[in-house]
């Protein structure tokens, strides 16, 4: 989400006379787009920062003004106490108010305490990113479209609902708009975002009222568009109708990433999750059921407070009857103003990070062994860029897996067979089948 976000705030500026460059020492506006969603991701702006103090200091002894932004959750979260620790940043914006940039930098003279935004406005944001404002710039055939924000699940250890605000979904209309801007501009491979994305409903041109099950059939007749995935998911929203899209939907990919977080029901109850490990599997085997290739991944924190060791061999067992072909896995991080922060029995470090290890051995075989069974199939691979070595372009299958190929650059934006002969844990390479059956 903020990669998409990044890409927008260089949409609006663009017609205001900003461009991109590819160093921040040549450039006059810096934005860091931050994350606040571990302790880590935001620590790391303040370092950040503290380099591109030189970077200012050196810009403006040369006779340039160059003005720094902290936009994101970060900004939202520690508004202020960015402002007070690093004096240098001139202005700060909240992840709900970055459609407010433009006029902010247009203005000469500011007074301190208006130059942190932290206003959640997502309606006004979702118009304002309207394309007739701000242009949609494509940099590929594949590419994000944001369908909803916030939270309302307040999930004890999470900061989203604080940082991004309540749920609010964007119309059909203005999804279906975007899409087929994008979709006119080559893109053939559309991943629609949003913190709940399978929350999203909203009001369909006769007046019925479509969830994202009916969003993705509609998307999915959009001329040029080929390809469609959604990211993040959660289990409490996969209702019936998107389950049946995996079945029926072929424009829909075989991909689901669907966070459990922990294998306890007691962790489960701690983190106000609002389902338990069976009807996570229950979910799990219906999807499979109606799509049987279909490719899982997941979300883990280990040593949430309280987690025990018979909690965490729950999350094992968990993990060993999904057999995952990706996840994501993260030692819980005590976020100030959530619920979880103040509990008791809080996990040690050295056991997160024992605990962590165990969790991420199994995850990695598994995603291993997923991609090791691709070897010896032929797989829709669709080009999005050049490789690192000559001649060689990357994809991604249906499962979302990274391939290498040896491919003419024009086939970027095609959708091609490929012969897949060898798998790491990370990607995947192959033959185009053409050079295949040739050889053969
Ligand atoms: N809405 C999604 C997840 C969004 S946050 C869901 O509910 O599943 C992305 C991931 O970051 C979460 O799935 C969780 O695994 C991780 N995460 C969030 N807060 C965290 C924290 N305080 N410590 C460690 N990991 C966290
Ligand atoms: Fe955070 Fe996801 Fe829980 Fe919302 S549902 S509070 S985004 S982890």
């Amino acid at each position: 989400m903020n990669v998409y976000d990044s890409e927008r705030m260089a949409d609006l500026l663009r017609p205001h006379g900003y461009r991109a460059v590819e160093a921040a020492e040549n450039a006059d506006l810096i934005i860091l787009n931050t994350c606040h969603i571990r302790e880590k991701a935001a620590e790391k702006v303040y370092s950040e920062l503290g380099r591109l103090k030189q970077l200012k200091e050196a810009g403006n002894a040369a006779g340039r003004n160059v003005k720094i932004v902290v936009a994101g959750c970060v900004a939202q979260a520690e508004g202020a106490e960015i402002k007070s620790r690093a004096p240098q940043v001139d202005m700060v914006f909240g992840p709900q108010s970055y459609h407010h940039l433009p006029e902010y930098l247009a203005r000469s003279s500011r007074l301190l305490d208006e130059a942190v935004e932290t206003e959640f406005d997502v309606e006004e944001k979702f118009d304002s990113l309207d394309n007739a404002i701000a242009p949609r710039t494509v940099t590929g055939p594949a590419a994000y479209v944001t369908i909803q924000e916030g939270c309302d699940k307040f999930c004890t250890f999470c900061v989203v609902p604080y940082t991004r605000g309540a749920e609010v979904s964007r119309t059909a209309d203005e999804i279906v708009n975007e899409v087929r801007l994008l979709s006119q501009q080559g893109v053939r491979e559309i991943t629609l975002l949003g913190q709940n994305v399978n929350a999203w409903m909203g009001p369909a041109p006769r007046g019925e009222t479509w969830k994202l099950g009916d969003l993705c059939r509609h998307l999915a007749l959009i001329d040029g568009i080929d390809r469609i995935r959604f990211t993040t998911s959660h289990p409490r929203d996969m209702d019936q109708g998107l389950i049946d899209a995996f079945a029926d939907e072929k424009k829909l990919m075989p991909y689901l990433h669907l966070p459990v977080q922990s294998g306890s029901d007691k962790v489960l109850k701690a983190m106000n999750r609002g389902h338990t490990a069976a009807e996570y599997l229950d979910i799990i085997n219906a999807v499979r059921k109606a799509r049987p290739d279909i490719a899982i991944s997941g979300d883990f924190i280990v040593g949430f407070p309280d987690e025990s060791d018979a909690d965490f061999e729950q999350t094992l067992k968990l993990v060993e009857e999904i057999e995952y072909a990706s996840a994501y896995s993260f030692k819980y991080s005590r976020r100030p103003g959530t619920p979880g922060a103040g509990m008791p029995k809080q996990v040690a470090e050295t056991q997160k990070d024992s605990r962590l290890a165990r969790l991420q051995a199994v995850l990695e075989a598994q995603k291993t062994r997923f991609n090791q069974s691709q070897i010896g199939q032929t797989l829709p691979i669709l080009f999005e860029k050049t490789g690192r070595h000559d001649g060689q372009l990357i994809g991604r299958t249906p499962y979302l897996q990274s391939v290498h190929a040896k491919a003419p650059e024009s086939m970027i934006g095609s959708i091609e067979l490929v012969y897949i002969k060898d798998a790491t844990p990370n990607a995947l390479s192959g033959v185009l089948q053409k050079d295949s059956e040739a050889v053969a």
